[in-house]
């Protein structure tokens, strides 16, 4: 008999599974679904990213093994695009890895630092990768929940100092999924001195800071001084270009957290394939383009799909980042409950809050990964489904 390791079993069971055999279910049943579910985006890769994917891809030097940190010049247009974006110096030799996706370094950072049974501070809900991976290095997580009156900012004062010293690593996410919040330089200057007092590497995960609306210009944590002492940075390429199936990010920052990544992705992968790499430095030397068509078309969808809830009777703001909105479920539904009543009664797939962490409950996250037309659509139908919604 095979024997799966033990630390197989710290993951928790797949959430959405059941969710997943009924959507195929109703597929299978000719219902036209409309996927609200998945952080996906569905506009295709700009052509000149392609181009330098075609143009790079028929030379010989490409074909080689890549180096795992990533070539220079990859990590040369990151620094760049830190100058020019946040104003923030970054060594490219020291302070830049080149990762096959963040979430590739964001798993792997957890092995870098964490030892059996060190504490991880996890927000609660968050992208569930933060979790998963400390339990599979061994560590635990303290959840810091992320509350509405809060602005789904945690409150580092209430972290028990016995813990904040027991802890190795702080986990935040902004602009966030699946909350849609953001936060500002004042925040990240306290949690940046937050980690400091209690030496913790503090894993800044900037996943969508170009994906943002109506004028606001999301910070990185590169911004505050003395950043580089305490934090690393996680960077996308996937949400601002369009190249999600491309596999291609990077971490930023503390050089002794940025190298030991490096070290450890030595051992177990072989670096991004160099024309992909490429490609991704296209995007970075020219992103305002690529990015203002997508934020105008993500907004527009935006627009309409909060625009409907508000006219359902939520209470909700319009975010100001991300593809995501995050919604409480009316009175008498759970997170699930409600799912499952928006697939069976409007062919309308959300994803259950609780799927992010039990903070979650009592809410659902819907993205704007559909067009227009479609969104409207949704919003029609749950609007018939629903009736009036009480809270
Ligand atoms: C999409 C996403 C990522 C990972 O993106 P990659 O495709 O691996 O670069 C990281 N963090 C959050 C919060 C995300 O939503």
């Amino acid at each position: 008999m095979v024997e799966v390791a033990k630390r197989m079993s710290t993951i928790a069971p797949y959430l959405f599974a059941d969710i997943e055999r009924k959507i195929d279910e109703a597929k299978a049943a000719g219902v036209d679904i409309i996927s609200l579910g998945i952080g996906d985006p569905d506009l295709p890769t700009p052509a000149s990213i392609i181009d330098e994917l075609a143009r790079t891809a028929y030379d010989a030097h490409n074909h080689q093994y890549p180096s795992s940190q990533g070539m220079p010049a990859f990590r040369e247009a990151v620094a760049r695009f830190y100058q020019r974006r946040f104003g923030a110096e970054i060594n490219a030799k020291s302070e830049i890895c080149t990762l096959i996706g963040s979430k590739e370094g964001i798993a792997n950072i957890h092995y870098c630092f964490v030892d059996s049974g060190d504490l991880v501070l996890v927000p609660d809900p968050a992208y569930p990768v933060y979790a998963t991976a400390t339990r599979l290095a061994g560590g635990e997580c303290y959840y810091l929940p992320l509350k509405a009156a809060n602005g789904f900012l945690p409150d580092l004062e209430a972290i028990p100092a016995a813990v904040a010293d027991k802890a190795k690593l702080l986990w935040l996410n902004y602009p966030n999924n699946p909350t849609g919040a953001v936060c500002d330089l004042a925040f990240l200057r306290k949690a940046v001195d937050f980690a400091r007092a209690h030496d913790i590497l503090l894993c800044f995960d900037s996943a969508y800071s170009e994906m943002t609306y109506d004028g606001y210009i999301a910070p990185s944590v590169m911004q505050i001084e003395g950043a580089k002492d305490v934090a690393i940075e996680f960077g996308s390429c996937s949400k601002p270009f369009n190249m999600t199936g491309w596999r291609i990010g990077f971490a930023v920052g503390n050089p002794v957290a940025v190298q030991t990544l490096a070290k450890y992705k030595s051992n177990v992968d072989s670096g991004a394939f160099q024309a992909v790499q490429y490609a991704a430095i296209a995007g970075l030397e020219q992103p305002e383009p690529i990015v203002a068509a997508s934020r105008a078309k993500y907004a527009a969808r935006r627009d309409i799909l909060v625009g409907g809830l508000r006219d359902m009777g939520w209470q909700l703001e319009y975010p100001r980042a991300t593809f995501y909105v995050w919604a409480p479920v009316p009175r008498g539904f759970s997170s699930a409950s409600f799912a499952e009543f928006l697939l069976d009664k409007a062919g309308v797939i959300v994803t259950p809050g609780n799927g992010y962490g039990a903070e979650g409950e009592g809410y659902f996250r819907a993205t704007l990964t559909v067009e227009e037309r479609r969104m409207a659509e949704a919003m029609q139908r749950i609007k018939q489904a629903l009736g009036k919604v009480e809270f």
